[in-house]
């Protein structure tokens, strides 16, 4: 058993609540901070319900350093998750300083915090977003940076942030470094297999899945299938789908790795997350009928602005460094993603 501590920010989150699951389960004390700007207690009560165990909440912004402070203080974690953060590239678009503000700013009071308390140990949720364009579509971690939205660049700029911290170290040769796994995610779909813990969208969801999900269930009539003629296999657009248990499952291996021998000397490496294969469009709607019985009702629509034609991970950094890759399938994300969708119609109530 472990009776490490681990403070999970934004862990009433899609991401973080089944983090808080697979933490629970392997025996780490959890302490999550999560202002519930997009997500509900009611997950985290669900996450107690599905492992037995209880964690600590704190209803908290991380950019209120001294009520974090106070956590710390408290709670003497030994590890940070940090998933809090906003995630919609629309309206980081529309609202760019409310995104730099949340993302980038909470990210530094978080460390300063971090470094106050002497933790120093960091798993960062970042994206394939921080990739620049390429005509290879499979993405490895050397590959060249280049976000090309407001929320991508938040991610790039606390990566930045993160490898100075970093960096620092080195320079004053502390005898505490800074231990941090950048995990770029690609595409996390579906859901915990119970169906008590699913992605919950606000509003009219921007992701193909929960879209796809939706339409099954018939809280909308129609899926607006992105362009049909990319230089793909069928014409529609490539992406590598990762499942959520699978995902966070990667933040438990990298907690492992920062607390062994590869990162003894301190380190801030990046890891991709991701199958190494992608799906496109049409293949997620025709496994989507397979599973559940239903039609999905779509119509070919004009490309989104900004869209790739097909993006996958290399992920054998993480399968070398982490001892980590998925075990599940397409046929897995759908199936939990249907059991959530149906189970929860409304999402969390
Ligand atoms: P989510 O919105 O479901 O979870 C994020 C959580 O952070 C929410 O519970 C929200 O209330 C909380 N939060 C936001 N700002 C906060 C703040 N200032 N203080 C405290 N809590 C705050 O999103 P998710 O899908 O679970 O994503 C988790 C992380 O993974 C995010 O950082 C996101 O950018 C990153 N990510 C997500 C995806 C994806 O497709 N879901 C892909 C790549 C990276
Ligand atoms: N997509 C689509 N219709 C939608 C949402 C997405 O055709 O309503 C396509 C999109 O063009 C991309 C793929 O589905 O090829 C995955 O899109 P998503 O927004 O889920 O992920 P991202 O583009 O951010 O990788």
């Amino acid at each position: 058993m472990n009776s490490q501590t681990v403070l999970v920010t934004g862990g009433a989150g899609y991401i973080g609540s089944h983090a808080c699951v697979e933490l629970l389960k392997a025996g780490y004390h959890v302490v999550v901070v999560d202002n519930l700007s997009n997500s509900k207690s009611e997950s985290l009560l669900r996450v107690q319900h599905i492992t037995g165990k209880s964690l600590t909440f704190y209803q908290v912004d991380i950019r209120d350093k001294q009520a974090l402070t106070e956590i710390f203080d408290k709670e003497s974690p030994t590890t940070v998750i940090h998933f809090a953060g906003l995630k919609a590239v629309g309206e980081s678009c529309e609202q760019p300083q409310l995104y730099y503000h949340n993302n980038v700013f909470g990210t530094l009071v978080l460390t300063e915090v971090m470094s106050n308390a002497n933790v120093k140990q960091l798993v960062f949720s970042s994206s394939a977003t921080v990739y620049g364009e390429s005509t290879f579509p499979q993405y490895t971690e050397d590959f060249p940076l280049g976000a090309i939205n407001p929320y991508g660049r938040s991610k790039a700029m606390i990566e930045d942030i993160l490898r100075d911290l970093y960096a620092a170290d080195k320079i004053s040769q502390t005898n505490s470094p800074w231990k941090i796994a950048l995990l770029r995610y690609f595409n996390p779909i579906g859901a915990h297999e119970s169906g008590m813990i699913g992605e919950d969208p606000n509003g009219i969801p921007n992701n193909l899945m929960p879209y796809v999900a939706q339409v099954a269930i018939g809280k909308l009539p129609q899926l607006s299938v992105f362009g049909d003629d990319y230089p793909t296999r069928d014409g529609t657009g490539i992406r590598d789908y990762i499942h959520v248990v699978d995902l966070v499952k990667g933040h438990l291996n990298a907690i492992q790795a920062l607390n062994n021998h590869c990162f003894e000397a301190g380190g801030c490496k990046a890891y991709n997350l991701g199958a190494g294969k992608g799906y496109s469009v049409l293949e997620i709607i025709k496994t989507f009928e397979q599973v559940t019985g239903k039609l999905i009702n779509y119509k070919i629509s004009p490309r989104r602005t900004g869209d790739l034609a097909e993006c996958f991970a290399n992920p054998d950094l993480a399968l070398k460094e982490l001892n980590w890759k998925v075990e599940k399938d397409l046929h897995d994300m759908v199936t939990d993603t249907w059991n959530w969708q149906t189970k929860n119609p409304q999402g969390y109530i």
